[in-house]
């Protein structure tokens, strides 16, 4: 049997190392964390379980096909159930929008602000569904190993028709004049780091995917769906090396021959890396001739995605009139942005509020409520914050202050049991994203499809990557299709 070493746990490295077992070769995970999942773990505390960073389920089908990849029913593994209002939005004003995926009933709240807002909103999505088309069977499915891949007349007229010179803002403008349905439809480019201001148009996508696709919910949180890989892939025989960091990837010519850890050298016959790229480059890799033009310097120089703090608050209540997803605008959102990619931190900033236990009575114990509140803020290249602790305690209280306002959280400093804060640096040391950036390299589009490192390692063989940082991107769907372009292109070689 062939054997392949998988360097992190994340959810790309799961996908590309349960293809593979599955696929018959010899798989080890090494993960010097004591849980699987990177950035998609989970923290217990006092009772309540947090998912640590994705929340949103989108494609369920994308998580499904893995599983049944393997042979197995995905619905003995993992339940997904719809959520509809799939959020709420709320503006500085107070007014407050719930999204429908029912057409219907999405259609009777935008003809509520004029007939013209439903038919621009019509006109976005039948344009968007066009271009996700095209994105999908051109270039998200596709690995762009060799320069024919791009360059050929197929794909460079499906990137014509994506028009991603605009920016998401703009694009969106186009159809809907309304401004607060304008910012409803693209403040989701910050859920893969980029600001709609700046953005490729090709992400207003992300909103037509939530309402064509809806937004789904795993009972247990996102963690259940590792669990899940986790059991299928011991299931195979799969090894699983928890708390242990691999030093180096060690090569013989111009060949991957394995890792080394505890300084001890493993061999394999070929080595997936799903630790940060942009980190692996600057820390495992030690040979120049296999880092090719990713030198210390060009790393530095990429372009990388916005962090986040996060909050995790265990509430010795319950708290009414919440959806499991729900979004607070600040004052300014221009202004916003322009702080968190300039460095600077959001003085009224737009936040994410997660409440899993509104729809499951698992992540908190009975009577209480599971928060999870997520605010962008700058990576550490460009942010000017060194997140020490008293800028951490400021910024927490800015934020507090902002929860007050919600109804049934007036009082929510004296409720709260338990309390977990996250910030860049955190991400930076704990799951090794270069800068703290969470959604890793930012998608622009020099750093986009066949400009993206690239999921076959062109300076050394038998050396793959799968994770955010690489083709095609950030977004656990995003990152299980890494995985399994990993898994095709390491099956084609070997
Ligand atoms: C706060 C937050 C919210 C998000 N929200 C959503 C959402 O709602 N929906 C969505 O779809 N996506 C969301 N995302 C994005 C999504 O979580 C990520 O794109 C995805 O989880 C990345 O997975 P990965 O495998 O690329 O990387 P990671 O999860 O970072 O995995 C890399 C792994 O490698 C390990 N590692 C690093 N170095 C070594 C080493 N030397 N030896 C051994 N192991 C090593 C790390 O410990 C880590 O476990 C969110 C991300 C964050 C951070």
């Amino acid at each position: 049997m062939q054997k392949i070493s998988v360097v992190g746990g994340g959810v790309a490295g799961l996908a590309a190392a349960l293809r593979l077992q599955s696929d018959g070769y010899a798989v080890t995970i090494y993960e010097r964390r004591d849980q699987l999942g990177g950035k998609m773990s989970r923290i217990e505390k006092g009772g309540f379980t947090f998912d640590l960073g994705p929340t949103i389920v989108m494609m369920p089908h994308v998580y499904e096909e893995l599983l049944r990849y393997t042979g197995v029913e995905p619905s003995d593994y993992i339940n997904f159930k719809p959520l509809d209002p799939i959020y709420d939005v709320t503006f500085p004003d107070g007014e407050k929008i719930s999204v429908n995926t029912d057409l219907a009933d999405l259609i009777k709240d935008l003809e509520a602000r004029g007939e013209e807002v439903a038919q621009g909103y019509l006109r976005y999505l039948d344009e968007t569904y066009r271009k996700y088309l095209v994105a999908k069977n051109h270039f998200i499915e596709k690995s762009f190993r060799r320069p024919r891949d791009f360059y050929n007349p197929k794909t460079l007229r499906a990137g014509l028709k994506l028009k991603t010179f605009d920016s998401a803002h703009h694009a969106i403008a186009k159809f809907v004049k309304d401004e607060k349905i304008q910012k409803l439809l693209s403040f989701q480019t910050l859920y893969i780091g980029i600001s709609p201001r700046k953005g490729p148009s090709i992400y207003t996508i992300i909103p037509m995917i939530e309402t064509l696709y809806g937004v789904h919910y795993a009972k247990g949180g996102m963690y259940s769906y590792v669990e899940a890989l986790q059991k299928r892939f011991e299931e195979l025989g799969g090894t699983i090396r928890l708390g242990t960091e691999v030093e180096e990837i060690l090569f013989g010519g111009d060949e991957a021959k394995g890792v080394k850890v505890n300084g001890t050298p493993v061999y394999s016959d070929a080595v997936v890396v799903n630790a940060d790229f942009p980190y692996a480059m600057d820390n495992l890799i030690k040979s120049d001739r296999a880092k090719g033009k990713y030198t210390e310097k060009k790393i530095h120089a990429m372009d990388y995605s916005c962090s986040v703090m996060l909050l995790y608050i265990g509430l010795d209540k319950k708290v009414p009139n919440l959806q499991v997803h729900n979004l607070y605008f600040g004052g300014d959102f221009d202004e916003n942005l322009r702080e968190i990619f300039s460095g600077e931190l959001p003085s009224d900033p737009a936040f994410y509020l997660y409440s899993p236990s509104q729809v499951d009575d698992t992540v908190a114990p009975e009577g209480k409520e599971n928060l999870y509140v997520l605010v962008p803020v700058p990576e550490l290249k460009t942010g000017r914050q060194t997140w020490d602790e008293a800028t951490t305690k400021r910024y927490r209280e800015k934020i507090f202050k902002r929860l007050r306002q919600i109804e049934g959280l007036e009082d929510i400093e004296d409720r709260i049991e338990v309390l977990e804060t996250m910030t860049p640096n955190r991400f930076q040391d704990e799951l090794k994203a270069m800068y703290g950036a969470t959604f890793g390299l930012a998608p622009t589009l020099r750093q986009s499809n066949y400009w993206r490192p690239k999921n076959v390692h062109p300076y050394a063989r038998r050396l793959y990557f799968a994770g955010s940082s690489v083709h095609p991107g950030a977004g656990v769907p995003i990152a299980l299709t890494s995985g399994k372009l990993v898994s095709d292109e390491l099956q084609r070689d070997l």
